[in-house]
């Protein structure tokens, strides 16, 4: 795990928007970035989850969240250009960006792989992202430093049998990453991936029925990485790709 200690206000006054926040990782980088100040604003496509995030942040006396309820999958580029809108609107600036919700599709051999299932894939992985980020950019450009944070994988690093759709959007995440921070290198926003490496969540079950979830680390056992990258001290990184489990 990376050795750092982020200090308690580290996100004061930053606005920070988690997509996929209502479960999984994105649960818990949300809840963290409110533990250490940030206003988040949760994006998901289950409202009762977000709901209960939202709740236990409050509870945890947190900064106030918002919620917005969109599936990526559906979602149209003036949906994305309107939640930039909603920002500006009520925030005037967006500090961080964390790209987390994705779906794993089907694990399968490439010549049984749907075209229909790619499909999606591709439009919650990547170009849901695409969309987002555009949009979000010029919010983004209003902070003093703003933080974009995109999920990558061990399958987008390195392609293995049978990862299919969800290893190419991977890879396609690592290039959307590396493609946009070279442009941004020297503006005030940054971008930089994270890979998870295994952890316990629902989608790592889908995955590896027969494994015990106990062997693995836990989405709190990761946050060092995230908080990192999404507060001020991580001002000079760009452009890079970070294991959250460096051993694993
Ligand atoms: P989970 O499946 O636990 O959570 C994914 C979140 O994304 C859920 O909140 C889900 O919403 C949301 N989501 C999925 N599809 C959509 C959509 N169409 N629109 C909006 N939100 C959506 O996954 P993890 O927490 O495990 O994964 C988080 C990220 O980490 C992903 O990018 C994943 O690829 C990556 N990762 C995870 C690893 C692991 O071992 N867990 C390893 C490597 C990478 P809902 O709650 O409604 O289902």
């Amino acid at each position: 795990m990376l050795e750092y200690s982020a200090s308690p206000e580290l996100l004061k006054d930053k606005v920070i928007l988690v997509t996929g926040a209502g479960d999984g990782i994105g649960k818990e980088a949300a809840c963290q970035f409110a533990a250490h100040g940030a206003t988040v604003i949760l994006l998901g496509r289950t409202v009762k989850k977000l709901e209960a995030v939202y709740d236990a942040i409050v509870a945890a006396g947190g900064p106030e969240p918002a919620i917005v309820p969109l599936d990526a999958k559906g979602a149209t580029e003036q949906n994305y250009l309107d939640l930039a809108d909603t920002i500006e609107g009520q925030f005037g600036r967006l500090d961080g960006l964390l790209h987390n919700a994705a779906v794993l599709g089907a694990l399968s051999p490439f010549e049984q792989l749907g075209a229909d299932m790619f499909a999606e894939v591709m439009q919650v992985n990547v170009t849901a992202q695409f969309l987002m980020t555009k949009a979000l950019l010029p919010v983004l450009k209003k902070a003093e430093h703003g933080s974009i944070v995109f999920t990558s994988s061990g399958v987008g690093r390195k392609g293995r049998a049978y990862w299919g759709a969800y290893a190419i959007s991977k890879f396609a995440t690592e290039g959307m990453m590396e493609t946009l921070a070279d442009e941004l290198d020297g503006t005030s926003v940054r971008a930089n991936c994270i890979n998870p490496g295994a952890t316990r969540t629902g989608m790592r079950a889908t995955a590896f029925p027969a494994e015990d979830p106990q062997t693995l680390r836990t989405a709190a056992d990761l946050m060092p990485t995230y908080l990192y990258l999404m507060g001020d001290d991580s001002l000079a990184v760009n452009g890079q790709s970070l294991d959250a489990q460096p051993k694993r």
